[in-house]
């Protein structure tokens, strides 16, 4: 089982953001964090029956930028968790934060109270780049940010990366190079392709015209740059976004999402999925903490199994290991095998089809939609025949 707490206060909302958070001047009259804490408490112990026996592996505190919350509160939620559920003994126990609100003795606090793993959004160490992205921090306070973490005693940091960014109308598209960058050591590093989402800052300002998004290939270009640079850097790739400087450091949160495994989430926007049943709260705030009072703050939805089976494949095809075939019922594997749109994608070197699975490089995650796609539609037409037999 893992554990996930939402967090959904940030210092301000980065323009092409659409994650169920909010910047604290977006509410009139200050952000009511004492409220959603107490929502949160309340939500953590009245759950205590859905864990039945099991043991927490790994805890995961996101957002937003938890930090905004308050490390007090934060602790008292870590404390809660911990006195409510069971925690294994090498529970891995993260926190996102953003590079601007900590001070090293913050670090250290977080440290003490029991998180093992921090997480920090990067994104870019170019200034240009994180003004246009309307992050609250600069390059510099990103790398003090890194140290100070490493500094308080962090032995397993993270930074997020992203690539493909847009750029200012009659200016330069500007591509990520790890080896230029004064980075301190990280044991892990995410990288994220920037997509835009409806109603940000970012789409408005490309509709008008006033900023461009590099095209596809320039994408393609730059992801495969990066994944090649941080293998001569000694990190292993082990899904489409992320890469561990050793198997130690691979995110088992972030694993445990990929594998399917049982998790409950808290907070407003959080999804929990035990079994078959995926429950999702109220992603607005103040929805969520008067539901959470009146005992209606979610939506509940039942996993139908071939649902779950589609889940399956495309989360595992996300992975380095793959779509292996004891994932697959009897007889699936070898209609992969012989599907002409897949053994010319393993021709064109987009997939690895070997006896044991079904696998993606770099260049197979750059199209990682289309090779879903045709073993989805190979799957089921197998099974169509299968059926007709
Ligand atoms: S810090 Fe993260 S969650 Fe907050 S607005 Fe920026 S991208 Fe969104």
């Amino acid at each position: 089982m893992h554990i996930y707490v939402h967090i959904p206060f940030c210092l301000k909302k980065c323009y092409y953001c659409d994650f169920a958070s909010q910047g604290l001047d977006e509410f009139a009259g200050g952000a009511p964090i004492d409220e959603y804490f107490a929502a949160l408490g309340a939500e953590i112990k009245s759950r205590s029956e859905d864990f039945e026996a099991k043991i927490a592996r790994t805890v995961y505190f996101g957002g937003g930028t938890p930090g905004v919350g308050g490390i007090d509160n934060i602790v008292k939620i870590l404390d809660l968790l911990k006195k409510v559920y069971r925690f294994a003994p090498d529970c891995e126990i993260s926190f996102e934060t953003n590079p601007k609100i900590f001070s090293d003795k913050d670090y250290r606090r977080m440290l003490e109270a029991g998180f093992n793993r921090i997480s920090i959004g990067v994104q870019s160490l170019n200034d240009g780049v994180l003004k246009l992205l309307g992050r609250a921090h600069d390059a510099r306070g990103a790398e003090a940010a890194l140290i100070m973490a490493r500094e308080a005693g962090f032995k397993n940091i993270s930074a997020d990366f992203m690539i493909g960014m847009p750029y200012q109308k009659g200016g330069f598209a500007h591509k990520t190079v790890f080896s230029d960058m004064r980075l301190p050591l990280l044991e892990h590093i995410s990288v994220y392709q920037f997509c835009v989402c409806d109603n940000t800052v970012i789409a408005s300002k490309l509709d008008k015209g006033e900023i461009i998004q590099p095209g596809d290939e320039w994408m393609a270009e730059e992801y495969i740059s990066v994944c090649n640079q941080l293998a001569s850097m000694g990190f292993t790739q082990y899904e489409i976004s992320n890469f561990a400087s050793g198997p130690d450091y691979i995110s088992k949160h972030n694993y445990s999402y990929w594998l399917k495994e049982d998790y409950l989430g808290f907070g407003a926007g959080a999804v929990s999925t035990v079994k078959d049943i995926r429950r999702s709260n109220y992603r607005d705030i103040r929805a969520y903490t008067l539901g959470v009072k009146a005992g209606a703050y979610f939506d509940t939805e039942i996993l139908e199994p071939r649902e779950q089976f589609l889940e399956k494949v495309m989360l595992a095809l996300r992975t380095t290991r793959g779509l292996t075939k004891d994932m697959l019922p009897g007889g699936s594997f070898e209609i992969l095998q012989k599907n002409p749109g897949l053994k010319k994608l393993a021709k064109q070197e987009f997939i690895d089809l070997s006896p044991a699975g079904l696998t993606l490089g770099p260049k197979g995650f750059m199209v990682m939609n289309n090779i879903v796609l045709t073993v989805m539609d190979s799957l089921a037409s197998g099974r169509i025949a299968h059926e007709q037999k």
